[in-house]
């Protein structure tokens, strides 16, 4: 039995407080954020009296150790925003709890994410006795564990890695951004990078892209991006010789995203304004559909996966493994949009895993350490089932 404390009351927070709720293995939980009234309205929707809520700002070191310190978790899911990762994984530290989280940290006052800060926490996670469990969600999360999956059962070698990433939904709204609209736009304005050959490759901010064709929904326009899991995998994976990612983008909103750029709104340093400091694209947040709203009219469907190339038994072999999610479904479950959905499942997930003993490993570990096995055996009946094709054109 497993008491969690869940950090984070936002659209990937909703889902994991329904998947928490449903699953017998966790004996208590807790859900805690710096609204807590949006806790109490995840609570109320859920029903029943599984879920207690509280206030934390999970900025401060000493406030979450006071909520660990009476609560006494025995796991933390860090699904706040990535610029909290460091101060969790220290209260972690101090009242010796164990440690998930789906997004690596990111500084505040710089759009630069990779994963050496939480690394640097190995040794004193390693001698606590704890796990911490980085990057469980489905990119990074899913997207590694399907490479590891794959590379246990079906090759000897990967050598050529694709992650591709589709969502063809639409929710009817001008512009919005799925996940946290400060965190996506500081994503995706980054330079593009890419691993070939033993180091990485930089591109101009969504210079490359390429249409490929996703199962069930046909051809998409898709951009090369850099993205977090490819920092580890490559590490993981050394047979890998080129490793890149791949998102989907409609032109309306490559448009949007020019003219935010252009006129000065995805700035990230504080211009005065009115004799008060703001953040240009956290006002930008602020006036944006708040992503958690968009699922009631979302229509159409996600298709995350890999396409990988390598050997198996001396012969080259190619292998495609994804799942695709539909924002109808997902809403009806947990009243959030799919891509809310397709990242608090494996979060919750990864932390059934955690409690159930199956990924229990001391030390600060991404998730292609442990077995896939157990993990997949579960995705499907959590609600996303994932499809292999083997012997396919990758595209790519
Ligand atoms: P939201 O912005 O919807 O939710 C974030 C939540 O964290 C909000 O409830 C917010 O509180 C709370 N929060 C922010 N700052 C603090 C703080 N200092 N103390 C306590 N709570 C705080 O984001 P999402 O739910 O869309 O995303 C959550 C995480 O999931 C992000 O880290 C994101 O990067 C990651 N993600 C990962 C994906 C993957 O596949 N791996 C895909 C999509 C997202 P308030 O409501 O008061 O603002």
């Amino acid at each position: 039995m497993c008491k969690v404390l869940i950090i984070g009351a936002g659209g990937v927070g909703t889902v994991v407080a329904h998947k928490v709720a449903a699953n017998p293995v966790f004996s208590e939980i807790m859900l805690a954020s710096r609204t807590k009234s949006k806790c109490d309205q995840i609570a109320a929707a859920i029903g029943g009296d599984r879920i207690q809520t509280a206030k934390v700002d999970a900025d401060s070191v000493p406030e979450l150790c006071e909520l660990m310190r009476s609560f006494k978790p025995d796991i933390v899911i860090n699904v706040a925003l990535p610029y909290q990762d460091l101060t969790i994984m220290d209260a972690c530290l101090e009242c010796g709890v164990n440690y998930l989280d789906t997004a690596n940290y990111e500084p505040l006052d710089e759009a630069h994410f990779e994963y050496s800060w939480q690394w640097a926490y190995r040794e004193r996670f390693e001698k606590a006795g704890l796990t911490a469990i980085l990057g469980c969600g489905f990119d990074p999360g899913v997207s590694a564990i399907f490479t590891a999956y794959a590379a246990k059962h079906h090759f000897d070698e990967i050598h050529y890695l694709d992650i591709v990433d589709c969502n063809a939904g639409n929710h009817g709204k001008a512009f919005a951004t799925n996940f946290n609209p400060e965190i996506n736009i500081r994503e995706i304005t980054q330079k593009g990078r890419y691993w070939e050959n033993g180091d990485w490759v930089t591109t101009g901010s969504l210079e490359i892209h390429k249409t490929l064709n996703y199962p069930n929904i046909g051809p998409r326009e898709s951009y090369l991006l850099y993205h977090e899991e490819l920092e580890s995998l490559v590490l993981n994976f050394p047979t890998i010789k080129r490793a890149r990612f791949w998102m989907t983008f409609g032109q309306e909103y490559l448009t949007h995203l020019r003219v935010i750029q252009d006129i000065g709104m995805a700035r990230i340093d504080p211009i005065m304004y009115n004799g008060q400091e703001i953040v240009p694209i956290q006002f930008l947040k602020a006036v944006l559909p708040d992503p958690k709203t968009l699922g009631e009219n979302y229509h159409g469907e996600t298709s995350i996966g890999c396409r990988i190339r390598g050997i198996k038994d001396g012969k080259e072999k190619t292998y495609y493994i994804y799942n695709n999610c539909d924002h109808a479904e997902a809403y009806k479950e947990t009243g959030t949009q799919a891509v809310s959905y397709t990242t608090g499942v494996p979060a919750a997930l990864g932390a059934a895993m955690f409690a159930k003993g199956l990924w229990v490993k001391p030390g600060v570990h991404n998730v292609e350490e442990f077995d896939p096995d157990p993990f997949l055996a579960e995705l499907g009946p959590q609600g996303l089932p994932w499809v292999e094709l083997h012997d396919v054109d990758l595209e790519l």
